[in-house]
């Protein structure tokens, strides 16, 4: 698929070919979503959310409130190396890969799961 059109990175006029080998001609208006950079870290994906032509999303990744009593399970137990201490503890949502295991562990009922895209 190739973008021909150069107005913004993801809106805009594409072709590809379909089945039979016949180009397409399409235009993104609007739309959302998520990209996996794994090129990097090893084992963890640098993930970034998208969103063009009016629509919203919301953040990635799980994120610790202010119920948390710093008792360290959930640094431990992420398998992703992206949950560390400054005054609190907190998650970087950018290597964070909803496997859901610091919200089994917490206590505290401290971290909440991402709401959906
Ligand atoms: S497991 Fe829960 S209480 Fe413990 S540091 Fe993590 S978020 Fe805080
Ligand atoms: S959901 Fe998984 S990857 Fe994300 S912070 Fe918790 S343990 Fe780490």
């Amino acid at each position: 698929m190739k973008f021909i059109n150069d107005k913004q990175r993801y809106e805009g006029l594409f072709e590809t070919k379909d089945k039979s080998g016949k180009f397409v001609l399409f235009y993104l208006s609007k739309g959302k979503g998520e990209t996996f950079d794994i090129s990097g870290r090893e084992a963890a994906k640098v993930r970034k959310r998208f969103a063009f032509g009016g629509y919203t999303v919301n953040n990635a990744g799980c994120f610790i409130n202010d119920s948390c009593t710093g008792c360290s399970d959930c640094e431990e137990i992420c398998p992703f190396d992206c949950i560390y201490k400054e005054e609190a503890y907190v998650i970087n949502s950018r290597y964070c890969v909803e496997c859901g295991l610091c919200y089994k562990v917490c206590t505290q009922n401290a971290i909440e799961l991402p709401k959906k895209m």
